[in-house]
């Protein structure tokens, strides 16, 4: 059985736990790296990276996080999240900013623009539809999104959208360029849009899937988190 933490610094936290409740799942708030030893898969919410960022240094979260995403630990990153996740982040307004990192990619923090920008979308996400049935589409809320710019190999593209034409991009791109907004890569899930704020859970028992399956595992051999 998987046991699933939610970052609990900042952001939507009580929605991911709200929406893992509707599935039965009890979600474990986690705020010190001690307690990512009784979780086997881990939400890293929406909110604001660089705050998320500061708050997870002065607990000393970073190295127990690397670590927990290094050990194969389902990971699912929203907005903000998948920011923290990624390899590489761009569109700093000052300086750069602690990330986690594993998911081997280059994300624009604010490509959608700001708080007026937040938009909603229908996505096509085929490998959600067709694992979790229901219908096709699936809405996209985005808010003061990022977007992925590019990605490895090894990263499987979930979903794109047409990129916004507010100039963040760098000039002469084609009219038709589309950016990255959900991906996995092994044990790493991110969106750049808050399925937590949607009544729709299947990114979430999605999710869970991804968690089970290695959930039995993973509780026979407790991770080794680093706490200092
Ligand atoms: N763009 C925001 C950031 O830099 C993320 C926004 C969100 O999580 N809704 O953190």
């Amino acid at each position: 059985m998987a046991i699933v933490g939610v970052l609990a610094l900042q952001g939507s936290f009580n929605e991911h736990i709200a929406a893992l409740r509707r599935l039965g799942v009890k979600g474990v708030e986690i705020r010190k790296p001690e307690q990512l030893r009784n979780v086997t898969s881990l939400i890293i919410p929406g909110g604001e990276s660089t705050t998320m960022a500061k708050l997870a240094e002065s607990y000393n979260l970073f190295p127990a996080l690397r670590e927990f995403v290094k050990m194969g630990r389902p990971v699912w990153g929203t907005c903000a999240g998948l920011i923290l996740l990624s390899n590489n982040a761009v569109g700093q307004k000052s300086g750069g900013q602690g990330l986690i990192g594993g998911l081997n990619c280059t994300v624009h923090r604010n490509l959608f623009g700001s708080q007026l920008q937040s938009f909603e979308a229908e996505l096509l996400v085929p490998e959600i539809a067709s694992s979790e049935g229901g219908p096709e589409t699936f809405c996209g809320v985005f808010i003061r999104a990022p977007a992925i710019l590019e990605v490895g190999k090894e990263v499987q593209v979930l979903a794109d959208y047409p990129a916004p034409s507010n100039g963040l991009l760098e000039e002469n791109v084609e009219e038709e360029r589309r950016v990255i907004v959900a991906v996995r890569q092994g044990n790493i899930l991110a969106t750049a849009f808050h399925p937590e704020l949607t009544a729709d859970t299947r990114w979430h028992s999605y999710f869970l899937k991804m968690a089970d399956d290695t959930g039995e595992e993973a509780l026979s051999s407790p991770v080794a988190i680093p706490v200092d």
